[in-house]
């Protein structure tokens, strides 16, 4: 069998999906459920029914569209929201690959027995109440509470934005019971990263999704007059801040070498000139693709914090906001997807994925797998994200021939 995507037809579905939501800085700002959102919601459900599909969309937005078979399904997609300011492949591209590769099955009339399924997941990006909100939704794992009584990013209450769609808390929470049984699912994702760049390898095969923590976190000190009280008597929050953000990182670059600790966004109080800040907020994550190393990660950066605390007068607090555990792919997985690059000549490497995707909550009800291609400098979340429209093609057709053989 050798069957290809369509490459131009791929890449003009990118280009039309590209238009939607575009913003001043170049961008495109597509958070779920805004009107740009709304308007690529329709686009899309229009090309999964004009490609024969069947269409359908669960209680919490997410889409598909099913070409019909027996057993448990093969299921292929991403997301279509994005980040403010972002660019047109993070997501989209995972999701247009698939739906090619759907529309090349149909067309060709190539003979699968299982049920195939693109799919479009929800506010991927966190831009309303946590990442992965459709995919979580989809396999019930939400919380209720942090869904219903959730801040978006915008100010607004969650509850707010669904007053401008069709979907509630309970549409959401209910969302999972929809799902079909599932075989596999398969993500093709631009790399956000530049390991395959630097290799020159056209195609990667993800082997671990990185876990991790996300925390936020406050030193606690005291405010005092910067004028008068002298430096060795101050319990400066902000100190303990800078003490504490450097050692973490040391640690973790000397000690753990793979796993990641940022600090991403920093509050001082009271915040002004003339008073020593009584306290520090800031985001604290940090992540590893190794179960074990991301809880021995939580305690020894605990660990540092308290001691840089008591030696400088000061308290700590911590309350956890978003946690997600490493993924191992299935090596039959990762055998198959190298056995179909090599039937297609396309070079293959192995490598680990930083960032999160919906594949990583998939993972807790089936086999899932992903496949990369490069980003020009390893660019995303940035109007600069780019690829090169043929380590596409060679994606979208490695994911075309891994779900073949995998619903045949
Ligand atoms: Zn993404």
């Amino acid at each position: 069998m050798d069957i290809r995507i369509n490459i131009d037809r791929l890449r003009n579905d990118l280009e039309e999906l590209g238009r939607v939501g575009r913003d001043a800085g170049g961008g495109i700002s597509r958070p779920s459920f805004s009107p740009a959102d709304l308007e690529a919601r329709a686009w899309l459900r229009k090309k999964i029914e004009a490609s024969g599909l069947l269409y359908r969309q669960d209680g919490a937005g997410n889409q598909f569209g099913r070409i019909e078979g027996r057993g448990k399904a093969v299921m292929a997609g991403s997301h279509i929201d994005t980040v403010i300011n972002g660019g047109m492949f993070d997501g989209a591209a995972g999701v247009l690959a698939a739906l090619e590769c759907l529309r090349r099955i149909r067309e060709a009339k190539i003979p699968v027995t299982k049920p195939l399924e693109v799919a479009s997941f929800t506010d991927e990006e966190g831009n309303l109440v946590g990442d992965f909100l459709g995919s979580r939704a989809f396999m019930g794992l939400l919380d209720k509470d942090e869904v219903a009584h959730g801040r978006t990013a915008f100010g607004l209450s969650f509850v707010d934005i669904l007053k401008g769609t069709d979907f509630t808390i309970e549409t959401i929470l209910e969302a999972h019971k929809m799902r079909p049984e599932l075989e596999v699912y398969l993500e093709l994702h631009i790399e956000q990263g530049s390991v395959l760049e630097d290799e020159g390898v056209p195609v990667g095969i993800v082997e671990t999704i990185a876990g991790k923590h996300y925390r936020q976190c406050s030193f606690i000190g005291l405010a005092a007059h910067a004028g008068t009280t002298p430096l060795e008597l101050r319990q400066d929050a902000f100190l303990g801040l800078a003490d504490f953000a450097l050692k973490a990182t040391q640690h973790v670059a000397t000690r753990h070498y793979g796993s990641m600790v940022t600090i991403g966004r920093v509050v001082l109080h009271p915040g002004a000139f003339s008073i020593v800040p009584a306290r520090a907020d800031f985001t604290f994550e940090f992540r590893s693709p190794d179960a074990a190393t991301l809880e021995a990660l939580e305690t020894e950066l605990f660990a540092i914090a308290g001691e840089v605390a008591s030696t400088r007068g000061l308290g700590f607090a911590s309350r956890i906001v978003d946690r997600t555990t490493p993924v191992n792919v299935a090596p039959r997985l990762m055998s198959l997807m190298e056995e179909e690059g090599r039937a297609l000549g396309y070079p293959t490497m192995r490598l680990t994925s930083g960032a999160g995707h919906d594949a990583q909550i998939i993972a807790s009800g089936c086999d899932a797998g992903m496949i990369f291609i490069p980003c020009a400098d390893g660019l995303s979340h940035s109007p600069a994200e780019k690829i090169s429209w043929e380590d596409l093609e060679k994606g979208a057709n490695l994911l075309l021939r891994a779900l073949v053989r995998l619903a045949s």
